[in-house]
């Protein structure tokens, strides 16, 4: 059974020894795996402690609210890592670029031509994944699985940026092994070293698939209210 978690920091301590555990299963290492911690919705007082505990690599979803917490949380720690994983609107992506050190959501031409703007501007290039629809769900952001190969290429030779990786949200209703399978085999196929994929629910079955990267929040931080996204 789990042992019983009262405390961010013990919630933590669980998901690395779970996210430790699954690696080896797999015949991987844990240090081929990055928890990003979803601090989304969590104030900093939530969030101080996950600090205080190690945690460096926190992921948001959207920009005011991120820009609202940081930056007084990074004064004291300036190390933090701090990934978008939200959709980006056009006029948040000067902010975004300011903020955040990894984007997981670059998803169209438009968002990534303003990005390599932004970013020459403020003389600051985060790194960038690619979210792909891997469900192909009407409603959801993402490039769909068959055009990732193009939209990767526009990237490169288009808008000049460099992406490091893919990343997915699988159907919440779905089994997503079948679709850590196919994201695995698309970035295989692309050659680029990420692959984000895995959240609270599923993040044991990701790294078995390959994930190099997880994103987990209410296994951290606890639940999180029903409309805070
Ligand atoms: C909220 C969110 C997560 C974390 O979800 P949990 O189920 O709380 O772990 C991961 N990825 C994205 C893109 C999210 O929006």
């Amino acid at each position: 059974m789990t042992p019983k978690a009262e405390t961010a920091p013990e919630r933590l301590a669980i998901v690395r020894r779970t996210m430790e555990e699954a690696a080896r299963a797999a015949g991987r290492q844990a240090a081929d795996v990055t928890l990003v911690a979803v601090s989304k919705t969590f104030d900093a007082e939530a969030i101080r402690p996950v600090l205080e505990a190690g945690q460096r690599v926190f992921g948001e979803n959207r920009v005011q609210e991120a820009r609202d917490k940081w930056p007084a949380l990074r004064e004291a720690h300036p190390d933090v890592e701090l990934h978008l994983l939200g959709p980006l609107q056009s006029n948040k992506v000067k902010d975004a670029v300011r903020l955040f050190d990894v984007i997981q959501s670059v998803d169209r031409d438009k968002i990534a031509a303003e990005i390599a703007k932004a970013a020459r501007t403020a003389e600051r290039f985060p790194r960038l994944l690619v979210q792909v629809n891997i469900g192909e769900e009407p409603q959801k952001a993402g490039i769909p699985p068959a055009e990732t190969k193009a939209f990767l290429a526009r990237c490169r030779d288009v808008h000049g940026l460099a992406i490091e990786g893919l990343m997915c949200i699988p159907p919440l209703e779905d089994d997503p092994v079948p679709h850590f399978r196919r994201m695995k085999a698309l970035r295989d196929a692309t050659g680029l070293p990420v692959l984000s994929m895995g959240m609270s629910g599923d993040y044991r079955e990701a790294i078995a698939e390959g994930a190099t990267m997880v994103r987990v929040g209410s296994a951290i931080f606890g639940a999180r209210p029903p409309a805070g996204g």
